[in-house]
């Protein structure tokens, strides 16, 4: 029988892994030019962690999860995403008290049940930043700054970034109460994810993708327009900054994101090419955060991006493998020894180098010569190994140098030789 990879689990294929590599180094260096550090987490956590602060209505609580019970009886989870885990090491660290202003980043797999769609996995990856310590909407606007940077740097095609208020303890609850009596009077139209949302969570309702709720919806009252003073004051002054430093983005009173522990300020970032799920990234601020894991009242905001999504938007610009620069043929088993150490201290000094085996014809060496994209092969055989030095073939101008470079020469005079042999052919 033959085994396969696990549903919804895959295994990436070298050039998606170059893509992959170009996406995060470019967002690494965008956050932290920004200050942030990176921050190693740990892929699994006890899972009150997240029914504490993703919230026991969310979907990824409520079914996604990937929990199992310990030797010890506790219950484990694979972590289905990084704030909390953030947040968590944050506390544990004493840095509330010691530096609770902090900035960090993490990145790596994610593990979520969904029901399998095309494009999504059940574990992906994302890239997220946290800011700590920080109540301010200064805070929020630099977030959301960073976040459409970030776009910038990794090169995404028509990206938007869509902004919204969640409000906070004080107007919430109130508002959640006149949504849920608006979808109430009209359950009939509602699909069975939103009736069993309707008192748990109403403001999922908002975002349903179902074309009878998204009609049932139209007109229901949104919560920028329920804000309480503080809140609306919030808001307000995160759109002005946003404004002022002249970063463009788009109000969107319907996005409600899928976490409980957001409040005011919450954002996601669509682009094209994804489809009808076009969100790339998102996020928002969740003051309560840490206080509901135990610690100290610290108000946080960050965002997460998914890599998967980030590298196809990005797409069109994918990288290839790094060229080869230099192609060793041996032509007699004996010369191979030679060969190996030669290549190996080009490679030391920084040249990408593949060697052949003396097992291929010449013929058969020199044609995948070519297809790597060498600028020169080192030819060894039995002549070369006589006089000490390697024939060099110039690829791009289809020269011979005959026994040119010294089999034992240390690698910058190798390096430097070939330079000057190879253009000196032009
Ligand atoms: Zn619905
Ligand atoms: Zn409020």
């Amino acid at each position: 029988m033959k085994l396969a990879a696990v549903k919804g689990f895959r295994d990436i294929q070298a050039g998606e892994v170059l893509a992959r590599r170009a996406v995060l180094e470019a967002s690494c260096k965008v956050l932290e030019n920004y200050g942030f550090e990176e921050l190693e987490l740990p892929l699994l956590e006890r899972v009150e962690l997240f029914q504490r602060t993703v919230g026991d209505t969310s979907d990824i609580v409520e079914k996604e999860m990937y929990t199992f019970e310990d030797r010890d009886g506790s219950t484990l989870a694979l972590r289905p995403e990084g704030t909390a885990s953030l947040v968590r090491a944050y506390l544990a660290a004493g840095m509330a008290r010691s530096q609770p202003e902090g900035r960090f980043y993490y990145r790596g797999p994610m593990f979520r049940r969904e029901r399998p769609q095309k494009g999504r996995f059940r574990q992906f990856s994302q890239i997220g930043a946290e800011m700590l310590g920080r109540s301010d909407p200064a805070a929020d606007a630099e977030a959301v700054t960073l976040v459409a940077d970030i776009c910038e740097a990794v090169g995404l095609r028509e990206y938007s970034v869509e902004l919204n208020s969640l409000g906070d303890d004080a107007c919430r609850p109130a508002y959640r109460k006149a949504l849920a009596a608006w979808g109430e009077a009209r359950i009939d139209s509602l699909c069975e994810d939103c009736r069993s949302r309707l008192q748990r969570n109403p403001l999922r309702l908002l975002d349903c993708k179902v074309e009878s709720c998204r009609e049932a919806m139209q007109g229901a009252p949104m919560m920028v327009d329920s804000l309480c003073d503080d809140c609306e004051r919030h808001h307000g002054r995160v759109k002005e900054l946003l404004t002022e430093s002249g970063v463009e983005v788009t109000a969107n009173p319907r996005m409600v994101r899928g976490l409980d522990y957001y409040c005011r300020t919450a954002f996601e970032v669509t682009a094209a090419g994804l489809g009808s799920q076009d969100a790339v990234g998102g996020g928002g601020r969740y003051d309560g955060l840490a206080a509901s894991l135990g610690g100290p009242d610290i108000a946080g905001v960050g965002f997460a991006f998914g890599l998967e999504r980030m590298v196809l938007a990005a797409a069109g610009q994918e990288p290839g493998a790094p060229p080869v620069d230099i192609v060793v043929a041996p032509l007699e088993e004996r010369a191979l020894g030679v060969v190996l150490g030669l290549a190996r201290r080009l490679r030391r000094a920084g040249k990408r180098v593949e060697v052949e085996s003396p097992s291929r014809s010449l013929k058969a060496q020199m044609k995948r010569a070519d297809r790597s994209g060498a600028a020169c092969v080192l030819l060894v055989g039995e002549a070369e190994l006589e006089a000490g030095k390697a024939t060099l073939r110039d690829m791009v101008n289809k020269a011979d140098h005959a026994q040119l470079i010294e089999l034992d020469g240390d690698a910058e005079q190798v390096i430097k030789c070939i330079g000057e042999a190879v253009k000196g052919g032009a």
